[in-house]
């Protein structure tokens, strides 16, 4: 059984939101449910234990933060069910000197717990007011290893690869080449994809001479995976 502290790390703070011990109780209760479930990474486990969820939700919503279930975010998406978030986190293995490439930004919860178990985060969102969030959410709290892009994640990032680790966060139709042809060797994919109308998780392992070999996980269920961007970073 591993023990938690809330006080190993300075504690993350924004102004205009709260973080009060109502809220740090719901989420141990929360760290300890993803225990039950299975997730055994005491890494990821710490990280959730930390980052207040509720940061990345409406204010009034921040309860929900702590409910194991996905919830609505701007631009009709939404941030990741805890579990999702900690099983897809663990399947990278994570040593913390990998270079890591997001592809679905959303709420930026995801990618905030991936900037605490690694040197570099690059991540991707197609939608521009979630980017423009979220590039807000992680200046805020003072999260420097983190690179955000507005884009459109079946590109990759091309400019930036090899990438250590891709983790994609919404639900594809099959396995992105250009994202195979961005993961270093030896590197690990854990992408969604439909099978059968059912969405799978899929790790993808790329293999030294090239080659992948993919297994799956389990069921799980995502928004979808889609082509271009919405809005511009630019002009809004
Ligand atoms: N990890 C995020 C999940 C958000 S939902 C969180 O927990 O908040 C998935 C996100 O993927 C959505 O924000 C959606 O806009 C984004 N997305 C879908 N297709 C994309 C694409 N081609 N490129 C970049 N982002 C994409």
């Amino acid at each position: 059984m591993c023990k938690f502290d809330f006080l190993t790390q300075t504690p993350i703070m924004i102004t205009g939101r709260r973080d009060n011990y109502k809220l740090k109780g719901l989420r141990l209760r929360m760290v300890k449910h993803l225990m039950s479930l299975g997730i055994e990474d005491v890494k990821v486990l710490q990280a959730m234990l930390e980052i207040p969820r509720h940061y990345f939700v409406e204010t009034g919503f921040e309860e929900w933060a702590y409910r194991d279930q996905a919830f609505p975010i701007a631009s009709d998406q939404t941030i990741s069910r805890p579990y999702t978030v900690a099983l897809q986190t663990s399947l990278l293995k994570l040593t913390g000197r990998e270079k890591v490439l997001e592809i679905g930004t959303g709420s930026g919860y995801q990618t905030t717990v991936l900037s605490m178990l690694s040197n570099r985060v690059y991540t991707i969102e197609r939608q521009v007011v979630l980017f423009k969030q979220s590039n807000k959410l992680f200046a805020d709290m003072d999260i420097f290893n983190i690179r955000n892009f507005h884009g459109d994640g079946y590109q990759g990032l091309g400019k930036r690869a090899p990438f250590d680790r891709i983790i994609v966060t919404a639900g594809a139709n099959d396995i992105p080449q250009m994202l195979v042809d961005q993961l270093a060797p030896q590197g690990i994919m854990v992408i969604p994809v439909v099978n059968n109308d059912k969405q799978e998780m899929l790790v993808v392992t790329k293999l030294p001479n090239g080659k992948t070999s993919v297994k799956k996980v389990g069921e799980c269920e995502f928004v979808p995976f889609l082509e271009g961007t919405v809005g511009s970073a630019d002009l809004v």
